[in-house]
């Protein structure tokens, strides 16, 4: 074919691309919308406002245009310059999936995950799983569907794991949590042994203005663009994409815990930054976003705890933070501060979780969600599995169902096979960490403040590519070696030696 017509193909497809992802930001700043600002009166008729632009999105990636478009650049792929190539890729896997699915389930699931979220936050207030168990069952139904539509010939579950990360199977994930499970608890067991009462100083009364100046200080610093995105406050913290130039993020602060609201905006900061410095190149095309879930928690987690939870980025903030807070902190040490920010405590709430303990939260929820999609749990079961679960890998029963089942967003938002994202994001993040630290001197740079060597580091090696490398072959260009959980084993036994 010539170099023309080659052009021209890409061209259109970036187009067509370019409507899809229209569609899909405006359903994003309504998504916003309803975590930030929205009456709550108002959320079922935004479900359906969702609901409609899910279908019209739908319509526009799977039109028949984009299939013959790719056909034609599938004929001619060794003609592609690399980048044509991995967009074509990236292209044809939207594509296929989503012209797998019909438009009417697309619309189903929207609709029926919108009212469930509604009647979930109200199920968790009044503790109450029996109202919202038949939406329970009701999505579990429809992402069985939405499996078989897909591909029949595989289980379910894989299916919708791979929609999250691409490559990853119940083996993968089987295998990584047996090879995680015995060390980590032993960790967790012997730093809990020596480490003494909790800091009260982690629990004082902290003002919120002076809280969220303080996050917004180390939001600034990591490298945040507010004139590409702003902080605001949810229920839930979350980080969404609105545009190219609008990486919004949010987060909740608490007086009587300071460490909650300052680790959300880091964290959240990790997931934007990732957004952020995409290669401007891909930019208003489906490669300019993160790649999968599972590394787009590599970046929030290696920030939040891998940097965060460090001596050296705390040699740097401490002194700023006393000054924000003489009463709570001026007599407390930075070797104490340091213990208390690390602080092991098995409790029930995964999103306020040390960074121990938040792996095998994570395993809890994969066992369970298994179960529930291969039908061999029924949701009337599940709070009473949660429970056990709970009691062999944290030592603790919830003793309400906010506490234990109802918790989570997730799975009213249809979002089974996500979670196992959260426990691949620490591996990942351990296993670049390994190959940053070769390259930087990665603790005298958070000693000093010189944030941006870090973030030159991640956009080089991971955050410039989007969503052009799949994860296996990420993780492979970076470190050279597959995905393994010994970087992170090693990381925490390393870590965890001083506190045990
Ligand atoms: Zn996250």
């Amino acid at each position: 074919m010539n170099s023309t017509l080659l052009e021209a193909h890409c061209c259109e497809l970036k187009a067509l691309d370019t409507e899809f992802l229209l569609f899909t930001e405006v359903a994003a700043v309504l998504n916003w919308d309803q975590e930030v600002l929205l009456p709550t009166d108002a959320v079922e008729r935004r479900s359906e406002q969702l609901s409609l632009l899910s279908k019209l999105a739908h319509a526009k990636i799977t039109d028949p245009r984009i299939g013959a478009v790719l056909d034609e650049l599938t004929c001619h792929s060794d003609e592609l310059s690399e980048k044509d190539a991995d967009y074509a890729r990236c292209m044809r896997r939207q594509y296929d999936v989503n012209s797998k699915l019909p438009s009417s389930l697309v619309g189903e699931l929207t609709q029926v995950s919108g009212v469930a979220q509604a009647v979930w936050t109200q199920a968790r207030k009044n503790n109450d799983f029996a109202s919202f168990a038949p939406y329970l069952e009701k999505i579990i139904e429809l992402l069985r569907q939405k499996a078989l539509f897909l591909n029949p010939h595989e289980k379910p579950y894989n299916v919708l794991l791979d929609l999250y990360e691409p490559g990853v199977t119940m083996s993968v994930l089987d295998t990584l949590f047996v090879q995680t499970e015995k060390p980590l608890v032993q960790i967790v067991q012997n730093v809990m042994k020596k480490q003494g009462k909790k800091p009260a100083f982690l629990t004082d009364l902290y003002s919120i203005d002076l809280q969220d100046a303080f996050a917004r200080k180390v939001m600034y610093k990591m490298g945040y663009d507010t004139n590409r995105g702003r902080l605001d406050l949810s229920v839930h913290p979350f980080t969404t994409v609105l545009g190219n130039n609008d990486v919004r993020i949010t987060t909740r602060y608490d007086e009587n815990m300071l460490l909650s609201g300052l680790f959300s905006v880091i964290h959240e900061t990790g997931h934007a930054l990732y957004e952020q410095n995409i290669d401007s190149q891909l930019a208003n095309t489906s490669l300019c976003m993160g790649v999968s879930m599972g590394i787009h928690e590599s970046q929030s987690r290696m920030w939040e705890n891998m940097f965060a939870r460090s001596k050296p980025f705390w040699t740097y903030w401490y002194p700023e933070l006393q000054k924000c807070f003489p009463v709570q902190l001026q007599h407390v040490p930075l070797d104490e501060w340091y213990r208390g920010v690390n602080y092991i405590s098995p409790s029930h709430i995964r999103v306020d979780a040390d960074e121990l303990t938040y792996t095998l939260h994570i395993m809890l929820r994969y066992e369970i969600e298994k179960a529930l999609i291969d039908g061999s749990l029924p949701v009337k079961e599940v709070q009473e599995v949660w429970n056990e679960q709970s009691q062999k890998l944290l030592g603790i029963k919830p003793e309400t169902d906010s506490l234990g089942v109802l918790q989570d967003v997730h799975w009213a938002a249809g979002l089974f096979g996500y979670f196992p994202s959260y426990a691949l994001g620490n591996y990942y993040a351990a296993q670049f960490v390994e190959t940053m630290k070769k390259d930087i001197q990665l603790d005298t740079a958070l000693a000093g403040g010189h944030f941006n060597d870090i973030l030159q580091w991640l956009t080089k090696n991971i955050l410039s590519y989007g969503s052009r490398k799949f994860p296996a072959e990420l993780i492979r260009n970076v470190s050279g070696a597959p995905l393994s959980v010994q970087p992170f084993l090693d990381y925490i036994s390393a870590k965890y030696k001083d506190f045990a």
